[in-house]
């Protein structure tokens, strides 16, 4: 692995009984949900503000926290209501 900045936060690579398990690559759709399993916990790179703790910014590359498939997250841009317009 390597190319994901998500990943490389998150250690990918050989688990703990040394045997190297190779996540499903679901990235390329942004989505708010696994597409492989359905889990909506996410787990991505975020920064927060410093003063109110807010989430001002993530990373939208990332894995399922169930299935740890690789994932594409979404953004605000990526919503069905933003594609049309609203
Ligand atoms: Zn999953």
């Amino acid at each position: 692995m390597g190319e994901s900045k998500g990943a490389e936060i998150y250690g990918y690579g050989p688990t703990e009984n040394g045997v190297g398990l190779e996540p499903i690559d679901a990235r390329g759709i942004p989505t708010a949900a696994c597409p492989i399993c359905g889990e909506r916990w996410l787990m991505v790179p975020v920064i927060f503000d410093e003063e109110d703790y807010e989430i001002v910014s993530w990373g939208t590359e990332g894995f399922c926290g169930v299935c740890r498939a690789l994932v594409t997250v979404c953004t605000p841009e990526d919503s069905l209501e933003a594609q049309r317009g609203l």
